[in-house]
């Protein structure tokens, strides 16, 4: 397969050089397109078509000025975007990003990223990303809402429930999303529920869309497990973050008899060896918009770790649920040397591609993002599907499905991997299972 090779290298060289200084962009493809290789030599189709070469080019990329004013009545002005990156399995999909790191790069790495998951989890959904580098820490709601009503102005003339459909991801949760949806519902004189996702259940959101991203990461994480003959129950766990992904990931792996020791923030770890008290950090985190440090007041035998590095915490299963890159080589190192057996990624792209060389190496069990986290987008998916039948499930249809959901992706990703002679290997099951479905989608449409 050298003349593959050399073609994938190509198409890599100039992604880097159509896209400079775009980082994370760059290695989300990398990571991508150096497991196709063996596709190609399968389908040469794609290879005829440029289906790699289009997949790595979005569709569209909307960047827009958002004006706002901050209490004290000063003028802000942040830089908001929406990347539709590919929608050949359905409406562009993906959660908009508020934080200060946020730049094209980002955003472009996310939606990259997003097609895939997206299309692993076999609903019909497109991959998108968008977001703003604005930083919510240390606003008050009514500059929160004033934000999200000025990026809505702009943005709510490319979306629509068959058109593109955001949702949350680091920095917008439930608040935003009601300051999103209500300006959007007030400019477009219409109450159209399937435009966006993670609302609240009280106004038209599906129960579990809130857990959905960290429960599916516990259920990855048990099914890799199950298929080593060995489970959940009973093992010392750290999950990095205290966020939506975090505070449900602890919730699960809790419920299913595994001893969670660790979580953070961007401050800080806590280590708490008797285990984590998750209605504390509950309280803190969604009720009080606290900082993690403030646990070790309420619990004296916690240790807080100002700047600490929760990897260095030993473990046997790690849940990296923060943000991107937060899990590189020497850490990776750190975690096997501890005894660590599992990564289930929560977040997207969490593990650097030392790290995940490491953990291979070492034979660990290793659930990549665009599978692990995959739950979150499912459920969003089905959040659009009782919009659109105008249904409310319960909480515990809704989990079933999410369960499912997450078993057949571990399933379909398990074996893809064995057919394209990589067993046990999850990062190179996920992006052919992904690849080739939004690959066959847009050879049946034709060059467009
Ligand atoms: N931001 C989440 C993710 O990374 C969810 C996207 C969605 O629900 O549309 O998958």
């Amino acid at each position: 397969m050298p003349e593959i090779k050399t073609r994938i290298e190509k198409i890599y060289a100039q992604v880097i050089q159509r896209n400079p200084g775009e980082s994370e962009f760059h290695q989300a493809v990398k990571e991508v397109v150096d497991t196709l290789a063996p596709v190609l030599h399968k389908h040469p189709e794609y290879a005829e078509h440029k289906i790699i070469e289009r997949i790595c080019e979005p569709e569209r990329q909307i960047i827009f000025r958002v004006p706002w004013q901050d209490d004290r009545g000063e003028v802000q002005i942040n830089r908001g975007f929406r990347v539709g990156f590919n929608s050949a399995l359905g409406p562009y999909k993906g959660g908009l990003r508020f934080h200060p790191s946020v730049y094209l790069g980002i955003i472009k790495f996310l939606g990259f990223e997003q097609i895939f998951k997206n299309a692993v989890t076999g609903m019909p959904i497109g991959g998108a990303k968008g977001g703003a580098d604005f930083d919510p820490k240390g606003r008050s709601d009514a500059e929160v809402m004033r934000f999200c009503q000025s990026f809505m102005t702009e943005l709510y003339r490319h979306l629509g429930e068959f058109t593109d459909v955001p949702a949350g991801d680091i920095g917008v949760g439930a608040r935003e999303i009601g300051y999103l949806f209500g300006q959007y519902k007030r400019i477009t004189n219409r109450y159209e529920s399937g435009v966006i996702t993670g609302k609240s259940p009280k106004w038209g959101g599906a129960l579990v869309r809130k857990e959905a991203t960290g429960y599916g990461a516990v259920f990855f994480a048990e099914q890799m497990l199950k298929a080593r003959g060995d489970s959940l129950d009973g093992k010392t766990c750290v999950v990095s973050g205290s966020g939506n992904v975090a505070i449900y990931a602890i919730e699960k792996l809790q419920a299913l008899g595994a001893r969670v020791v660790a979580c953070s923030d961007s401050d800080g770890v806590i280590h708490h060896a008797r285990g984590l008290d998750l209605p504390l950090i509950k309280q803190l985190k969604e009720v009080e918009r606290r900082r993690i440090r403030d646990y070790a007041q309420v619990h004296r035998d916690a240790q807080y770790l100002e700047r600490g590095n929760l990897w260095h915490i030993a473990c046997q299963v790690a849940l990296p649920g923060a943000t991107q890159n937060e899990l590189d080589e020497a850490s990776a190192r750190r975690l096997v040397a501890n005894g660590c057996i599992a990564v289930s990624e929560g977040a997207n792209m969490p593990t650097t591609p030392g790290g995940i060389r490491v953990f291979e190496e070492a034979g660990v069990a290793f659930g990549p993002g665009k599978a692990a986290n995959a739950g979150g987008v499912a459920t969003s998916a089905l959040e659009m599907q009782q919009n659109a039948s105008r249904d409310a499930w319960t909480f515990e249809y809704s989990e079933q499905r999410l369960q499912e959901i997450m078993i057949n992706i571990h399933r379909t990703c398990h074996e893809t991997a064995a057919e394209f002679g990589s067993p046990g290997n999850y990062i190179i099951g996920a992006n052919i299972v992904g690849f080739r479905r939004v690959a066959d989608a847009m050879l049946a449409f034709g060059v467009i």
